[in-house]
Formats: structure tokens, C-alpha cells, sequence
């Protein structure tokens, strides 16, 4: 029964909210190997064994929201708060691209030091230096202007996770100035523009029900986006959330495989999140369906100060190492990590094309 299930969302690309509900309620360790195997051939059929690369640049970690999940929310005071200057973001592009990187993301704290100019000419300089690289940006929520003012610098993809669907859920895990139609919104308006759109939310989130999770997969097949970041929720001991426990490994493993089959061509990363919870994590994600790592190319002075949750890996390491680790560790599962820009294969013809 459950396979059958399986079998129909690899043919069709959807189910219904019964069905994922009835799917996620009913998964066994049989019922995932089913489901890996096949995401595994879905992988292989649009990208092989090829793995995609993106160096994260995280660039500052002020932020004037206050979500509850989160180590760096504006009420943590314990934080020590930094930013990195252009020319220190410059650096960690042009060490990442020595070392095989073809997409850097620019990830941060919503920081209202920077206006649209600063940005843009963040941007325009990370272009223009690296032009055959892809920039992706994780800054939260903007208007459309600002939006469109990006776009046009040469940020090719934004990477905002709506967290969760329900709009319930969504109130009990971020503070009343923050709406859930608002963020979708922002996605809606990422999307029109003409950005690589990334979406995605934490499993195992305080309060997550699996209705939420059925909820949170029939906005991806509504959305469709172009990547779908996951993992785990991991508590941070200066958050509200300090006393709930993680999600688990099983289940967002299980939710990547059904992601792949759903949306076949997607951009799905095995999150650090994920290699935090697991030691294996990140090569068991792979094995689940995903096709992109994120390996962090902050500066290591800054590396434990972007502390989004509790005992976050790779806070100690040279981008280098890193790069050599995953390098090592997707060899010995027989994957293979590429110099490549690594655009979405959903994007065959359009202005995305480029
Ligand atoms: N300010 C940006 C970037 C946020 S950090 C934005 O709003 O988009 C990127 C992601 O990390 C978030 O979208 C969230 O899903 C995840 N994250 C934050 N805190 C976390 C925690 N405690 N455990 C796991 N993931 C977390």
C-alpha cells in the first residue's frame, strides 16, 4: 500500500494531503528504502552522480528579528555580533573559487546597516569579478523593489525558506511582526522576477505536526521551486525553543526522498543541520535524494559566532579542509563533487537560462 504510494507520486508528481499524511504517518525502515532507491534513480536521471557546490559565505550576523528557533535573533544577547566588509567578502570568493566553487551564497541576519546600494554593490562586485559564478542570496524579507534591485545587480538565486505552511505554526514559531503571508509573498514576487527560487522549512520544529509537514509538501508542488533547503531543527540554548528537542535524521531523510520524486529536477542540499545531528547526515541525505552541499567559506574568525543552533559542525575549519572533507566523504559513496555552476536542470528554456 504504502509502496503503491510511492510508485504514484514518482509517476505523477503529487499526491494529495491525505495521501502524504497517510505516507508520513506510515513509513517504516522497508517502506524508506523503497522510496531512497527510487529518489536515487530520479537523482541520477537529471544529475547523475554529480554533487553541486556552494560556498556560504555567511556576512553578518545582526539580524532585527526575533524567531524563536533561532541562535541569532535580536534578543540573544549573548551573541558577539560582526560583519564582514566587501573586501572580506571578496576574499572568501576568490579563496572558494581556487577551490573548485561555482556558486557563492550570501547568507545573513536581516542587518539594516545595509541599504539596497550596499547590497547592489556587493553584488555588482562579486559579478563582475567572478562571471562565470552563480550568486545566490539568504537575506530574508525584502520588497519587490529591492528584489528587483538585486536581480538586476546579477543575483541569480534567493534562498528563503518559508519554515512552515501553516499559518498557526507559523505564529507560534516567530514573533506577531512577522507574517506567513507576507513570506509567501516574498516568494511569489522572487519567483515573478525571475530568481532561482530556493524554499524549504525545518523538520521537526516545535509544535510541528505531521498535517503541517503534508501542508508544508502541497505548498512546494504549488511553488515549485527550483531547490527545497530541509533539515533538522536543532534547538540553540539562548532561544525560546532551548528546551525542545531536534528533529530526527529519520524523518528528514525520509521527507528528502519524497521532495525528489516530487519535484524530479530540483536543487535539494544535504544541510549542515543534517551532518550536525549525524555525524553520517550529510552522505545519508545524499543517499536519500539530495544533490547539493553547502560547505561554509566564512572567514574562521567569524565561523562560531553564526550560531543558528547549538554545536553546529565545521565552525573550526579552513574553508580548504572543509572542501577536502566533503571532497573525501562523497568519493566513498560513490558521488562526485563538480566545479560547476550547478543550475537547475527544472530551467530548460526561459529567462532563467543563462
Ligand atoms: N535571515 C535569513 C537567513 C536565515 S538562516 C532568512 O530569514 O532567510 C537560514 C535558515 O536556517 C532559516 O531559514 C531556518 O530555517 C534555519 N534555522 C534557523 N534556526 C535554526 C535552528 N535552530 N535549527 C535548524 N535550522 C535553523
Amino acid at each position: 500500500m504504502m509502496k503503491q504510494l510511492i510508485d504514484k507520486l514518482a509517476e505523477e508528481n503529487r499526491l494529495t494531503r491525505e495521501e502524504y499524511i497517510d505516507l508520513i504517518e506510515n513509513r517504516n525502515p522497508e517502506t524508506c528504502e523503497y522510496l531512497f532507491d527510487k529518489a536515487r534513480k530520479v537523482r541520477e536521471k537529471h544529475y547523475g552522480r554529480e554533487v553541486y557546490l556552494r560556498g556560504l559565505i555567511e556576512f553578518t550576523n545582526y539580524c532585527k528579528n526575533d524567531c524563536y528557533y533561532c541562535g541569532i535573533r535580536r534578543s540573544n544577547p549573548n551573541v558577539t555580533r560582526y560583519r564582514l566588509t566587501k573586501e572580506e567578502i571578496l576574499d572568501c570568493c576568490n579563496e572558494g573559487y581556487l577551490l573548485g566553487f561555482r556558486t557563492f551564497v550570501l547568507q545573513g541576519g536581516e542587518d539594516s546597516h545595509y541599504n539596497d546600494t550596499d547590497i547592489v554593490d556587493i553584488i555588482r562586485d562579486i559579478k563582475r569579478l567572478y562571471p562565470d559564478c552563480a550568486l545566490t542570496l539568504s537575506i530574508g524579507e525584502h520588497s519587490l523593489e529591492s528584489y528587483q534591485a538585486f536581480y538586476e545587480a546579477g543575483a541569480d538565486r534567493y534562498l528563503l525558506r518559508h519554515e512552515t505552511a501553516d499559518s498557526n505554526h507559523y505564529k507560534t514559531l516567530h514573533p506577531p511582526n512577522l507574517s506567513p503571508e507576507f513570506r509567501k509573498q516574498c516568494l511569489q514576487e522572487l519567483k515573478e522576477i525571475g530568481y532561482q527560487v530556493g524554499s524549504g522549512f525545518m523538520v521537526g520544529s516545535p509544535g510541528q505536526t505531521i498535517e503541517n509537514l503534508a501542508d508544508d509538501l502541497l505548498y512546494l508542488q504549488e511553488l515549485q521551486p527550483h531547490m527545497v533547503g530541509i533539515g533538522p531543527f536543532i534547538p540553540h540554548h539562548d532561544t525560546p525553543f532551548a528546551g525542545e528537542s531536534s528533529g530526527t535524521t529519520e524523518l528528514t531523510l525520509f521527507l528528502l526522498g519524497l521532495i525528489r520524486l516530487m519535484l524530479p529536477a530540483v536543487l535539494l542540499p544535504a544541510t549542515t543541520a543534517l551532518g550536525t545531528i549525524d555525524p553520517m547526515g550529510r552522505e545519508k541525505g545524499i543517499l536519500a535524494g539530495a544533490n547539493v552541499l553547502m560547505p561554509n567559506l566564512s572567514p574562521i574568525k567569524v565561523r562560531n559566532k553564526y550560531m543558528l543552533y547549538d554545536n553546529k559542525i565545521c565552525t573550526g575549519d579552513e574553508a580548504a579542509e572543509c572542501r577536502n572533507c566533503l571532497e573525501g566523504r562523497m568519493k566513498l559513496i560513490g558521488y562526485n563533487p563538480v566545479v560547476d555552476r550547478g543550475d537547475s536542470k527544472m530551467i530548460q528554456e526561459g529567462k532563467n537560462n543563462v
